[in-house]
């Protein structure tokens, strides 16, 4: 039996994000009014949660979504936009920490997931603004060698051809700034408008009769015999299986499984519309960037030619207030584009993510395989929530190998569980803010 103290309160932090503004909300008319009986409840309604639904109510389940808040509440509905394949670690590292062939498993699962959401998008004809290539910007001279090898190693290893190198005068050529060395452009991946999606899909879930109740936090769960018993202030829900897809928001909801992971906050901010002209000025093809310190800076351009950029964690339960977010994050992106000290700031905001130690996403069951979980997407999670919610429904409609891949990873706990972990990952933090400072 599961019990959720009611601490994802802490994370609120709704301030009408630039996506909120972009697109009408989903509203859900479907209303928990007395008990109900499923095969399938799955709680959390963002991209990972909304996924499950779709696959599984295409093969014939019967499927409701509880979700605390509203559709794209939590960080499907407030990231950078990145569609990036794989994982947080590169390929070379997963390897040494897996071994080859589980490597490359997670390699292919990684491309199949833009393929998936490019095919969603494609089939449901989601108008969420997709648009080709992610740039890796160097900032240490050590990057250098690293893109160069990461290049020749993956061309060499996975046949890749889908990544370019670029000298420190080309990345110039590309994104106008003094401060990189050189770039890795990435152009298996693509950029989008995530809120635009995650409702587009959710609107999907409706036409396949999945029941959406918004503003429905799950307090409890209870193991029966058969079947799980899930409790809300507006009714039970009793469902042969239950799948617990709240990443970042989860907390306590499935008890020490908190401990696998550490909720941080990220932050975003959106400037006025720059015009396409002065945007191209500023990122000539219009690709997303990233760059390579470990508080990474990730930006891009909206539809309407907004610089939308992230960057600056804090690991504290609470959100930094907006005017701080303002001054944080402004900072940041002035250091990389001075020249952007004129446009307003029309928009700031922040959401929750979950890193693992391992920065691999976890999978699992619990509850005698009646309650399915994957969190722990450790900032990668846009494409990586789409593939999870596939593999979850594959795994509950009998074929668990692909599951598996990341079932089978090993994840450490957070030392010292409740008590000191939130102390131990701020010294962690500052510890790799002061070696990108050295790096620097
Ligand atoms: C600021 C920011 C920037 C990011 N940028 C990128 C990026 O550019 N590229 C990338 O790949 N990834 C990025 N990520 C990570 C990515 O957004 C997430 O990994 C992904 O969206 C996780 O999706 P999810 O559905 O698992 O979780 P979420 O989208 O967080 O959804 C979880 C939902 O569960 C609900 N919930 C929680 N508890 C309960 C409960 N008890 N009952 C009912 N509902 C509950 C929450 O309200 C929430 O809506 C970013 C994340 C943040 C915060």
């Amino acid at each position: 039996m599961f019990n959720k103290n009611k601490t994802y309160e802490q994370h609120d932090n709704e301030k009408i994000s630039f996506y909120r503004n972009s697109v009408e909300d989903l509203n859900s008319q479907d209303y928990l009014l007395a008990d109900i009986n499923v095969d399938i409840c799955v709680i959390g309604g963002g991209l990972t949660g909304i996924s499950t639904a779709l696959n599984l109510s295409k093969k014939g389940y019967s499927v409701v979504l509880c979700e605390a808040r509203k559709i794209g509440w939590g960080a499907s509905g407030r990231n950078g936009g990145q569609l990036g394949i794989g994982m947080r670690k590169d390929q070379y590292t997963v390897e040494k920490m897996l071994g080859l062939s589980h490597a490359k498993e997670l390699w292919k699962l990684g491309l199949e997931s833009v393929d998936e959401v490019k095919t969603l998008i494609k089939e449901y004809n989601i108008n969420c603004h997709l648009v080709n290539g992610i740039m890796s910007s160097a900032c240490f001279p050590k990057d250098i060698d690293e893109f160069k090898f990461e290049l020749e190693y993956m061309s060499k290893n996975y046949n890749s051809d889908g990544y370019k190198f670029f000298n420190s005068s080309e990345i110039k050529n590309e994104i106008n700034s003094d401060t990189y060395l050189a770039g890795l452009l990435d152009t298996y991946s693509y950029h989008l408008n995530p809120l635009k999606l995650t409702i587009g899909l959710a609107k999907i879930l409706q036409k396949y009769k999945v029941r959406i109740y918004e503003d429905t936090a799950v307090e409890n769960i209870f193991e029966k015999k058969d079947s799980v018993e899930i409790y809300t202030k507006k009714g039970v829900i009793k469902s042969n299986k239950v799948v617990v897809a709240c990443n970042g928001y989860l907390d306590n909801l499935i008890g020490s499984k908190r401990n696998k992971f550490m909720p941080i906050n990220n932050y975003i901010i959106a400037t006025e519309p720059l015009g396409e002209e002065k945007a191209r000025e500023i990122i000539k093809n219009n690709y997303a960037v990233c760059d390579t310190r470990f508080m990474l800076d990730y930006y891009r351009f909206s539809e309407d030619w907004r610089m939308i950029f992230g960057g600056g964690e804090t690991v504290t339960s609470k959100f930094v207030k907006d005017s701080g977010t303002l001054k944080f994050v402004r900072k940041r992106m002035l250091k990389v584009f001075p020249e952007l000290e004129k446009y307003k700031i029309d928009y700031s905001w922040g959401g929750s993510l979950a890193i693992t130690v391992n920065r691999l996403p976890h999978f699992g069951t619990l509850m005698n395989n009646k309650l399915f979980y994957a969190f722990g997407y450790s900032g990668h999670g846009l494409a990586l929530s789409v593939l999870a919610g596939k593999l979850i429904a594959e795994k509950i409609n009998g074929k668990e190998d692909r599951f598996n891949f990341f079932a089978d990873i090993n994840h450490m706990s957070i030392p010292f569980g409740n008590l000191l972990r939130r102390s131990i990952y701020s010294t962690a933090v500052l510890y790799y803010r002061f070696r990108d400072f050295l790096n620097g």
